[in-house]
């Protein structure tokens, strides 16, 4: 019987990792095909409100992929993004999402809200492309399209390990007047001394540390010091992840800039997103 069992084991094995495999060969081939051009339906950006706590009012958006493949369903960023980095795609991909994030700037200009920015995420691999800054000066700066508030999100781990290329490649970034945050702040291992090095304008505190906020005793947070320090260094705060009122008051009592979260919306699409900007007007 216990063999038996264990020869179970091993077909469902077999089977989950077939299933696995098939599952990504789909996903990638749809990725191509949205590259390509082909698939204009799977892959499109969804947009998640930023709010200004000291002026009360929304700023920006920050763009975030969305892929929905028929009988997969909706597929997380998390799984599609390394997909496209592990198959190569991820570059091509990434400035395909440029160009819709572009598209949605331009649709908030033609809607008269001309300070409202939007943030991409933009992957490791991306900033260390060679021709990553020419790629974006020339299809999106000399045709204009990203003379408006755009920003990139980028994670620390690629800025630690290839400190003085990825740091030249934020300062031209900066020239073209494109704001930089570092994302999920706080989960690797950035000190504050390298932090003041970087050619960075905020940075974004990963919803880990939010979550805490509302559990743990407030002189055990450590989120009061990283918005001090962080202020002392001449970067922005944002919060990310912010789901109930009493991390909202956490954040606005020490001073934190921007919250982002459920509590103010979840991502939203494009229409959406206009009509929430509406709503909440200039000072809710
Ligand atoms: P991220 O850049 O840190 O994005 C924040 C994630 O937190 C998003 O997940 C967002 O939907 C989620 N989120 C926002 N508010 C809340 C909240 O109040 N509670 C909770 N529990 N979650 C919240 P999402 O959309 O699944 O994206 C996950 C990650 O995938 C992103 O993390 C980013 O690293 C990556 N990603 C998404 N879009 C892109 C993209 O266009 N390019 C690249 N390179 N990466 C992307
Ligand atoms: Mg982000
Ligand atoms: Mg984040
Ligand atoms: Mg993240």
């Amino acid at each position: 019987q216990i063999k038996d069992s264990s020869a179970d084991q091993v077909a469902f094995f077999n089977e989950d990792m077939e299933k696995r495999l098939l599952r990504q060969d789909k996903i990638v081939k749809v990725l191509r095909e949205v590259i390509e051009g082909k698939d204009t339906e799977s892959f499109y950006l969804e947009f998640q409100p930023k709010l200004d706590l000291m002026e009360d009012k929304v700023i920006g958006f920050e763009a975030l992929a969305r892929l929905r493949i028929e009988n997969l369903g909706q597929i997380a960023p998390d799984e599609f993004i390394a997909l496209a980095e592990e198959n190569l795609l991820i570059y091509d991909l990434g400035n395909h999402i440029l160009l819709l994030a572009c598209d949605f700037l331009q649709r908030l200009q033609d809607e008269g809200f001309h300070e409202t920015s939007v943030a991409v995420n933009i992957s490791g691999i991306q900033l260390l492309r060679e021709d990553f800054v020419e790629n974006i000066q020339q299809k999106l700066f000399l045709s204009d399209r990203i003379r408006k508030p755009l920003e990139f999100e980028v994670t620390e781990t690629v800025l630690l390990d290839h400190f003085s290329q990825i740091n030249e490649t934020l300062e031209a970034i900066k020239q073209m007047g494109i704001a930089i945050s570092l994302d999920d702040f706080g989960t690797g291992y950035s000190s504050f001394s390298r932090l003041a090095e970087l050619n960075i304008d905020a940075v974004k505190i990963d919803r880990f540390f939010i979550g805490k906020i509302s559990h743990t005793s407030e002189k055990n947070l450590i989120i009061s010091d990283i918005i001090s320090m962080a202020h002392k260094i001449g970067l922005s705060v944002v919060a990310e992840g912010v789901e109930d009122a009493s991390q909202k008051a956490y954040l606005q009592k020490y001073g934190c800039d921007i919250i982002q979260g459920y509590l103010l919306s979840k991502p939203l699409p494009e229409e959406s997103a206009i009509a929430f900007l509406r709503s909440y007007g200039s000072d809710v």
